[in-house]
């Protein structure tokens, strides 16, 4: 079984069969398997919105820089 990583601390998580749910070994978080993929899907989402943005923010930069340097010559 492959490692499965806390949403909430990023620490290593147990399944706990009774529980039917993954354990936090860190922070005690519990998540059912499904809520786990659910978490896991909005942390991706979320990284690929950032960085998204900053692409955005680099191509204003690159925008600007390029604008100031016609203006100077
Ligand atoms: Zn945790």
């Amino acid at each position: 079984m492959p490692a499965v990583y806390c949403p909430e601390c990023g620490g290593e998580m147990f399944f706990d069969p009774p529980a039917k749910s993954y354990v936090c070994r860190s922070c005690g978080v519990l998540y059912s398997r499904e809520r786990l993929a659910e978490a896991r899907e909005k942390q991706f989402s979320v990284a690929d919105d950032e960085k998204a943005q900053a692409k955005r923010k680099r191509r204003e930069v690159l925008k600007w820089w390029l604008s100031d340097k016609t203006r100077e010559s």
